[in-house]
């Protein structure tokens, strides 16, 4: 192991030397994919004063170091450079400098797991008292209202959601549950009450638990006899924001406990915010006492986002992470995937980590394949018959021409165009193409598509209008 003397800053050869012992021992733990995509791209920028500042691609890139690969990362910093070392990310082509988060929380929130020497917490950042709470409190700070998204589908939640966090406990919408689909937003905006409540003194103490974690803690609780630390834990909030109710199901015990902590928070004037997948009447194996407590407040949902706000969250989302995206490139990922926000995220993330990676310029092409790789189904709507009316539109010829005998040059490449868009766009096999193209067999559609294929290599503008062709069929044939 070696420890760096780190009065003296050590030469650029020896701080690469001791940083690539890392990258060795990163690589023993993590899988070759994941080590080329996230660590190959760090580099050490400097080490000053018990810091080392690594040099990341982007402010994206570093909430994904942070969120997924912390530990290792730790780990292996606090072998080669020794315990007591900061850590701070500078974003590459940019002045920021931001210290690494989870470096403060190790203290806090991860003592068995990963214990610093004693020597480290005198390094750590201070932490301000709000930052303190928001802790405590369970919330992720990048959960709020200014990061939400407003469109029809949200608006209703999201209004409720702002009236319980300007007025914790004083308003009827108590308890208020927000209920939809997976990745549509539940978490951010129940997460998002609390974090604007602390941030503007609404109220001190709050807490937010997935109902998963409810349950562990009271098992937990009963089989280390101290149930009234529990009780005493979820009771003594202003607001008590519970996630994913729907998790509760079936757990009978666990129900009577959340029962009776509701009804005291309830009884003092207390906030309780809840989510879950459907309407609590739908809700399964869940006491008709609970369910009926849950409507005594407001219930609102969220709905899937439509094409406007699916495309305004991805600029934003774009924004944050400092990129400029074409608005093509945008559209044809709003148009894409539909059903779910954070789907539409890991789009814009995985994209953007090719293009960094891969050093290829983000365009639609690469959209397509990322967006592939993400929506399974993303080939399957779009109909042959789509693809036939819009290749003849192209052509300007009828469209059962494209099904006809008729050897006419015009009409044989439309038609071959057609069967290789075909081919591209939907999952029918060669003889479902066949089929629809007036009974030709599939050897027909092979020719057809082979002939495109190699027509298009050769013959610049006729890939570019294939290019063309294709976009606007994808763009507007789901
Ligand atoms: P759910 O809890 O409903 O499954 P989440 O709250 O976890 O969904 O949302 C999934 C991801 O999508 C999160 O990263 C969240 O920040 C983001 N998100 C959801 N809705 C919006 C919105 N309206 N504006 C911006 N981001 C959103
Ligand atoms: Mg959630």
């Amino acid at each position: 192991m070696a420890v760096v003397e780190l009065s003296s800053p050590p030469a650029r050869a020896q701080l690469e030397a001791i940083w690539n012992q890392c990258l060795a021992d990163i690589r023993q733990t993590v899988n070759a994919q994941s080590y080329r995509t996230w660590f190959e791209p760090l580099s050490p920028a400097k080490l000053e004063e018990s810091e080392l500042t690594l040099q990341v691609p982007s402010q994206f890139f570093y909430e994904w170091l942070e969120e997924h690969y912390f530990k290792v990362l730790r780990a292996a910093i606090e072998t080669h450079f020794g315990p007591a070392i900061g850590l701070k990310y500078a974003i590459a082509d940019e002045e920021q400098i931001i210290p690494s988060p989870s470096t403060a929380e190790t203290a806090t929130l991860l003592p068995s797991a990963a214990p610093l020497p004693s020597s480290a917490p005198a390094l750590l950042p201070k932490r301000s008292s709000f930052e303190l709470l928001i802790r405590e409190a369970n919330l992720n700070p990048r959960y709020t209202f200014e990061n939400f998204i407003k469109g029809e589908s949200n608006q209703y939640a999201r209004a409720a959601a702002q009236a319980v966090a300007n007025n914790p406990g004083g308003t009827s919408f108590n308890p208020l549950v927000l209920y939809g689909g997976v990745g549509l937003g539940k978490t951010h905006l129940i997460q998002a009450i609390g974090n604007f409540a602390l941030l503007h003194g609404k109220v001190q103490r709050i807490l937010y638990v997935p109902s998963e974690k409810f349950t562990t803690d009271f098992i937990d609780a009963i089989q280390r006899d101290r149930v009234s630390e529990f009780s005493n834990r979820y009771r003594n909030v202003d607001i008590l924001i519970v996630d994913d109710i729907q998790f509760l199901s079936g757990k009978e015990k666990t129900q009577d406990s959340f029962f009776h902590t509701f009804n005291e928070l309830h009884q003092l004037g207390k906030q309780i915010v809840l989510s879950s997948d459907k309407p609590p009447k739908e809700l399964k194996g869940l006491a008709e006492r609970l369910i009926s407590r849950f409507q005594w407040g407001l219930t609102a949902d969220i709905q899937p986002p439509d094409l406007e706000t699916r495309i305004a969250i991805l600029q934003k989302k774009s924004e944050d992470d400092g990129v400029d995206l074409a608005q093509e490139v945008i559209e044809y990922i709003a148009s894409n995937v539909k059903t779910n926000i954070r789907e539409l995220e890991g789009c814009l993330i995985s994209l953007l980590a090719r293009a960094s990676i891969e050093n290829k310029p983000i365009n639609v092409d690469l959209a397509r394949e990322v967006v592939q790789t993400i929506v399974t189904d993303v080939r399957s709507p779009i109909s042959i018959e789509f693809i036939q009316r819009a290749v003849a539109t192209y052509y300007d010829i009828p469209d059962d021409l494209l099904k006809a005998k008729t050897r006419k040059q015009e009409v044989v490449i439309a038609r071959q165009v057609a069967m290789y868009l075909a081919k591209e766009l939907t999952s029918a096999s060669l003889k479902t193409i066949g089929l629809h193209f007036g009974g030709r067999d599939h050897s027909t559609v092979i020719h057809a598509y082979q002939t495109v294929e190699d027509e298009m290599r050769i013959d610049d503008p006729f890939r570019n209008s294939m290019t063309q062709l294709r976009r606007k069929i994808e763009l507007t044939g789901r």
